[in-house]
């Protein structure tokens, strides 16, 4: 069996040397070939972003594709090998069983003023925010108003969206067994008159959060680092996504110590 390998890469300097390596170590394996399309496993070699681009590109065909990133940067969340372990890493391709380990992602529904509904997958969060004007949304937990909510915006990110831009503003960090997914305030105003909860709150599963925009004119809506086309957006409805994301050869890097590397210390 010919195991089929897309490579998605940024264009530092650095990320193409490692392609040149990857791409001359892979030609050495009869039962690897690099494909342009529909591929069953794609590496990335770069950043967080880049892994972020490539499921974006191949995210309508997650069931068939694993993922697995080479950090050219510092390491990633996303980038468990790093440029110097090349060797190491195809040779685990050719042995490997097909194992992976998934996480989950946010399924969004954005519905407009015409009744049209936009369908997404995100995999770090979606944020929803207003320019210079106080944003309005009703904020709905299941079927029911939870809050009206006066700030800056709203982050809903999953758990290994949680420790960007969720972290940012406040939100908790969640270890990525937890299907789960965080909604944390940016800014919210809070005064004798205007009211929310103030911090952040982790849905679970089964659950959905509706977001019902009441401030007039343009809002911002984001998807890991796409813009949406949001005029006359009336709604977005935000779920934990039946699909998942899967990695392959996943090296077992103990989640804490990933977050402390990243953001205490390094050792
Ligand atoms: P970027 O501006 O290069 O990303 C900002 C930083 O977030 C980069 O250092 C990136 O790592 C890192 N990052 C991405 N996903 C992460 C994760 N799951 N956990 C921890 N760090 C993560 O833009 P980008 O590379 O296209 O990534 C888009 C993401 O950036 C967005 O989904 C958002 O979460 C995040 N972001 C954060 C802020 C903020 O914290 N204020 C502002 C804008 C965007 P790499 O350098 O490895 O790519
Ligand atoms: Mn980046």
């Amino acid at each position: 069996m010919v195991l089929r390998i897309g490579i998605i890469h940024n264009q530092e300097e650095k990320s193409i040397r490692v392609l040149q390596r990857l791409r001359g170590l892979l030609a050495m394996k009869d039962d690897l070939e690099i494909v342009d399309r529909d591929p069953q496993l794609v590496i990335t070699i770069g950043g967080d972003g880049t892994l972020l681009s490539a499921f974006h590109r191949y995210s309508h065909r997650l069931n068939e594709v694993r993922f697995l990133g080479v950090h050219t940067g510092h390491l990633g969340f996303y980038t468990d090998w790093r440029d110097y372990e090349l060797p190491e890493l195809v040779n685990s391709l050719s042995d490997e069983q097909g194992t992976s380990v998934s996480y989950p992602l946010l399924d969004i529904v954005v519905t407009s003023a015409n009744g049209q509904h936009q369908h997404f997958l995100a995999l770090n969060e979606s944020t929803i925010r207003k320019g210079s004007r106080t944003m309005v949304a009703d904020v709905y937990i299941k079927e029911e108003l939870f809050e009206r909510f006066r700030g800056d915006g709203l982050s809903i990110s999953t758990p290994t969206g949680s420790t960007a831009y969720n972290k940012s503003v406040g939100g908790a960090v969640v270890h990525p067994s937890i299907n789960a997914m965080q909604l944390a305030e940016i800014a919210s105003l809070n005064n004798r008159v205007f009211r929310t909860l103030g911090s952040p709150s982790i849905i679970g599963s089964h659950e959905w959060i509706d977001v019902q925009l009441k401030s007039s004119g343009e809002h911002l809506i984001t998807i890991d680092q796409l813009d949406i086309n949001s005029k006359e957006v009336v709604s977005i409805k935000y779920k934990i996504a039946d699909e998942r994301i899967h990695f392959a050869s996943y090296r077992h890097m103990h989640f804490w110590h990933r977050v402390k590397d990243a953001f205490i210390r390094e050792d």
